[in-house]
């Protein structure tokens, strides 16, 4: 849920400011306010509407191209007014943010998370002040991130770190990685979300380029080498394979959940997405390990499906893409709400 267009945060490596996202005025500078938002909400949300009933899951309150709490937050309380309306219903709420404003509020979230669950996720692109300084102006700092989420995990609220995106060649080395880990493992966070950065050509592209000029001007030729023309500037794919290979090989010490845990969701999800999600988690966590996996195309299958998975408990196997291995998987989680092997390698113990 993107409450605002435009950021003031103004992250440097930030794609909200890719032409293709469409947001308009200066990006770090203007920023749109939904001002209708709560409005188109509240009749979305009403169930006396004629429309296919919302499936039980998390609603996200994030925002792919403005932070929902970043300061014009403090004026306009679109985002707490939202949580307000989310804290009426049934739905359990995911919120997104670089900022320590959210601990403003945490009446709400505490409200939420005894009915429902609410879990609270920063992003960092690593926890090193000089680099956050550089990269992310308008943010505060890592430091006060980690003391939010202590903050938040003191009043029962689950946590993640949202290690994404890690910056080349400078948030993205062994050792800041090790020393991000290392405070996410301190802090005791729920989980981490990783992933590497795109650069988009344009605008994106061009600030980026010229904030790297100043302060890392070394690394020009590599980005040139690893970003090349993709559509949606995604790096070549040797980067990335050696990037979660090195994020992979670190994570064995710390032995953080690399995906939202199912204790966070296996109570909310109907049965057909919780075993959707778990294949999908398994489908991610092998090719972590740089294994091959059918899950991900049985996932996608399933996604397909009309009827309930218990409605179809001996025939799973004339799905697309569900083999042996996957049958069982299935049958498992909808008898136990998880699957051993899932637990296992999600808590990296195989
Ligand atoms: S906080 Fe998020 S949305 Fe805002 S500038 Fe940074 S990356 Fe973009």
């Amino acid at each position: 849920m993107n409450l605002y267009r435009g950021c003031t945060h103004n992250c440097v490596y930030c794609d909200g400011r890719a032409e293709g996202y469409y947001v308009e005025g200066e990006f770090g500078c203007d920023v749109t306010v939904k001002i209708n938002a709560l409005d188109v909400l509240r009749r979305e949300l009403d169930p006396n509407r004629k429309r296919t009933a919302m499936k039980p899951g998390y609603i996200m309150v994030g925002g792919g191209v403005g932070d929902s709490y970043q300061p014009v937050e403090e004026k306009y309380e679109l985002t707490r007014k939202t949580l307000e309306l989310l804290s009426e219903t049934k739905f359990p709420v995911h919120v997104l943010t670089k900022s320590t404003l959210v601990k403003r509020d945490i009446d709400i979230l505490k409200k939420i998370n005894e009915k429902n669950n609410a879990i609270v996720s920063f992003s960092f692109s690593s926890t090193d002040e000089t680099i956050s300084r550089i990269f992310e102006p308008g943010v505060t700092s890592p430091q006060k991130r980690l003391g939010t989420i202590s903050f938040l995990k003191d009043q029962g609220i689950s946590c993640g770190m949202f290690l994404l995106p890690v910056i080349p060649f400078i948030t993205d080395t062994k050792e800041v990685m090790e020393k991000t880990l290392q405070d996410a493992k301190e802090i005791g966070v729920d989980f981490i979300i990783f992933g590497g950065m795109t650069l988009k050509e344009g605008r994106q592209k061009e600030y980026f380029f010229d904030i790297l000029q100043r302060y890392y001007p070394k690394y020009k030729v590599e980005y040139q080498m690893i970003y090349k023309d993709s559509k949606w500037g995604d790096a070549i794919h040797e980067y990335y394979d050696q990037l979660h290979l090195t994020f992979n090989t670190l994570m064995k010490q710390y032995k953080i959940p690399k995906r939202i845990p199912p204790k966070l969701f296996k109570d909310i999800l109907c049965e057909n997405d919780l075993v959707i999600v778990i294949l999908e988690h398994l489908d991610y966590l092998l090719k972590l390990e740089g294994k091959k996996s059918p899950f991900g195309y049985a996932a996608y299958s399933l996604s397909q499906l009309k009827v309930p998975l218990s409605t179809m408990l001996y025939e799973l196997r004339t799905i697309k893409g569900v083999g042996k291995t996957t049958e069982h998987i299935i049958q498992e989680i909808l008898k136990t709400g998880t699957s051993t092997f899932y637990e296992r390698l999600l808590k990296d113990e195989i």
